[in-house]
């Protein structure tokens, strides 16, 4: 159901010449890495599967240049505010599906005004969407996002822009798309209530009481964090997480309130790559996503760096912010 266009792909390599391609993986698509490889070779180059973990066009490898000519990035599309680099090939993994059915059927849930968003597998489907929603009667509304967002309507787990722009247009948004994810940024990211239609199953649901859950647990970490005295601020090596200035602020902050804080540089971070420092919790200005969505892996608060000054006593808690990295 995801076109991998390997074709596309294979004529793009043999075009250029390459002879040795780096191909780099989402963990959702590290299974079919054997039939991608199998058929770029059929282009004449070696294919090199770059094994670590990738999350977004956020990690892409950029240092590919060490074992190949070229890299192929796959389930992401590309990041704008990274530039753009003729070697590299972003392929989106488009899934082949329509939204008639299911959102004809739903219609009624959703109110006059309805901005409408993706994830990358399913932007294609908004012009359909779109259309639905206005020979309803209703008025759809899809805006452009910042230098992180390639498509009009599109989420990223760390970007609402494209929502925040109609946001005081709108009554209500609807997501297409899986999971959680993405919609859950747009919801953080936006007061405004969020329905969720997955293009795979028809189905279709607000967001309103996994968000309320996600906050609580949130709630939960903050304050033990307030009681801490130690702080290691996050920061990550990847391009499109790096947010040096950021820590520098937060820690500053921590210092001027009294409290220690140690900076860390990493690349992945996870519980093991944490395991060994001996601070009471940690501000991560990296993907805020890890923060928010898995420290219940961690044994110790992580927080986001307007959840850092909740629990300094900066922000007040009804001032809770979505951590979005803005370019
Ligand atoms: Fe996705 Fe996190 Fe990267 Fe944003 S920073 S693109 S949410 S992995």
């Amino acid at each position: 159901m995801f076109d991998l266009e390997l074709e596309r792909t294979a004529r793009w390599i043999r075009s250029n010449g390459y002879s040795r391609v780096a191909v780099q993986l989402p963990e959702g698509l590290k299974l079919r890495a054997p039939e991608i490889s199998d058929a770029l070779k059929s282009a004449g180059a070696e294919v090199i599967i770059v094994g670590r973990p990738c999350y977004g066009a956020c990690d892409y490898y950029s240092d590919y240049k060490r074992i190949a000519d070229a890299l192929v990035h796959y389930g992401h599309s590309a990041m704008p505010s990274l530039g753009t680099d003729p070697d590299v090939l972003f392929v989106e993994a488009r899934a082949d599906c329509s939204v008639a059915g299911p959102l004809a059927k739903h219609i009624g849930m959703l109110p006059a005004n309805v901005g409408v968003l993706a994830s990358i597998q399913y932007i294609g489907l908004i012009p359909e969407a779109a259309g639905i929603i206005e020979s309803s009667g209703r008025k759809a509304f899809i805006s452009a996002g910042d230098k992180r967002i390639m498509y009009p309507g599109q989420v990223l787990g760390c970007d609402c822009s494209a929502a925040e722009a109609v946001s005081d247009s709108v009554d209500a948004f609807l997501f297409l798309g899986e999971g959680d994810f993405h919609p859950l940024a747009a919801a953080f990211g936006t007061e405004k209530e969020l329905f969720v239609l997955n293009p795979v199953t028809g189905e279709m649901r607000s967001i309103e009481s996994i968000k309320d859950r996600i906050l609580r647990k949130r709630f939960a970490s903050i304050t033990i964090a307030s009681e801490a005295e130690r702080f290691m601020i996050i920061i990550c090596s990847k391009a499109g997480q790096n947010r040096s200035s950021e820590a520098e602020k937060i820690a500053d902050k921590i210092r001027e309130a009294g409290k220690k804080a140690y900076t860390i540089l990493l690349d992945e971070i996870n519980p093991d790559t944490l395991a060994h420092y001996r601070v009471d919790a940690f501000v991560n200005t990296a993907c805020p996503r890890i923060a928010m969505d898995e420290s219940a892996r961690f044994g110790k608060p992580v927080l986001t760096v307007p959840e850092a000054e909740i629990a300094l006593g900066l922000r007040t808690w009804e001032d809770y912010q979505f951590d979005a990295i803005r370019d």
